[in-house]
């Protein structure tokens, strides 16, 4: 009895004095509370991987399909053109949070007749943040002429106003070296090409390969799992997923949105990162070009060490990650306190997140930024 009276009572001085070290050690530490700053990660939100959804064969006119359009004759205009609004009604219904890239085969009109389909394509682009990008005017092979080029840049920015096309997809997957410089010239920044197989960040934006192919023939779901637990591995990569919102590809349009379903539910379990081509070609400009100084020990001045290749305008939030000893209890950044955020989202926002001791700092630079922390 006695004995284990002993053992009890030793077993409690030996529980407090634990706990009365581990509080000194709190205290010791908080005491000499630290901000260190670890770097600007290779994506947003350190998210592990980029993945951009593209859909090719968007189409403007549906009289142009049933007269004209080389890819699948004789399909009717408006089983072609129930897949495409069925999947963007499904999408903003359903996966509001998941953007896409859509190349639009313009077919030359001003938007007059299609004013319905030119509106919807605005509200993707303005409420949703999806990247609206060329597919050429009348989608024909390579060698283009110049009016099939650059005609449907003009033909996408007259019918969304104040909208500038960034990315083209060239049907067939090619360009020829005269095209692409005439796409230099004229803005365009990213060409996205049929050719497989990439991973990894585009290093030449000129040529941008797909990773993976959606389409009822095809076992992609495997390959998704597969290429995402790939880039998982190698981080910092981007995954493209493509398809046609047309019986290319699928049976019907409820197959086609049931696969994206799918699609989506596997890609947003992982820390995936849902973007368009332009969105991730700005952040990695940003990336590769901003540079921190500090001024005290709780304060820094973020910056972009060299001129940024597009306008001032579009800059993105960067994200800035820090170790932290003590509590963050304010963020402030040019004297205004910043949001704190639960979650990034995919769409870049300004805000700070706390995770165990890292900090997130996401931030639009030029800026100066303050950390108050709680001793
Ligand atoms: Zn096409």
């Amino acid at each position: 009895m006695l004995r284990k009276a002993i053992i009890i009572a030793v077993l409690i001085v030996a529980i407090l004095t634990i706990v009365y070290f581990s509080f000194e050690r709190a205290e010791a530490e908080s005491q000499s509370s630290y901000i260190t700053f670890k770097g600007v990660p290779k994506l947003y939100g350190n998210y592990d991987t980029a993945v951009i959804i593209r859909l090719d064969d968007f189409v403007a006119d549906p009289y142009y399909i049933s007269h004209g359009f080389p890819v699948i004759p004789g399909k009717s205009t408006k089983a072609y053109q129930e897949y495409e609004l069925d999947l963007i009604n499904y999408l903003i219904n359903n996966h509001p949070e998941a953007r896409l890239v859509f190349g639009i085969v313009t077919s030359d009109n001003s938007g007059e007749n299609n004013t319905y389909i030119w509106n919807l394509y605005r509200e993707v682009v303005e409420e949703y943040g999806w990247e609206a990008a060329s597919h050429t005017r009348y989608h024909q092979p390579p060698p283009r002429n110049i009016t099939d080029i650059l005609g449907s840049l003009k033909d996408i920015e007259d019918n969304i106003s104040g909208y500038t096309v960034h990315t083209y997809i060239p049907p067939y997957g090619k360009v020829t070296k005269n095209e692409l410089s005439i796409l230099r010239e004229n803005g365009i920044k990213i060409v996205m090409s049929d050719k497989p197989y990439e991973i990894t960040l585009p290093k030449n934006w000129y040529d941008v390969h797909i990773s993976l192919k959606m389409s009822d023939r095809l076992p992609w779901i495997d390959i998704l799992r597969l290429e995402l637990s790939l880039a998982k591995y190698t981080k910092n990569g981007c995954i493209i997923i493509y398809t046609h919102p047309t019986s290319f590809d699928w049976k019907d349009p409820e197959q086609m949105i049931k696969a994206f379903n799918e699609m989506l539910n596997i890609v947003e379990k992982g820390n995936n990162w849902i973007t368009t081509p332009y969105e991730l070609y700005r952040y990695s400009e940003e990336q590769s070009s901003v540079s921190i100084k500090a001024i005290n020990s709780t304060s820094f001045y973020v910056y972009f060490d060299r001129k940024l290749n597009f306008s001032s305008q579009d800059i993105l939030p960067v994200t800035l990650v820090f170790q932290v000893s003590g509590k963050v209890t304010d963020v402030t950044a040019n004297g205004i306190q910043l949001q704190k955020l639960n979650s990034f989202g995919y769409v870049p926002k300004e805000g700070y997140l706390i995770r165990g001791n890292l900090l997130y700092i996401n931030i639009v630079p030029p800026k100066s930024i303050n950390i108050v922390i709680d001793k």
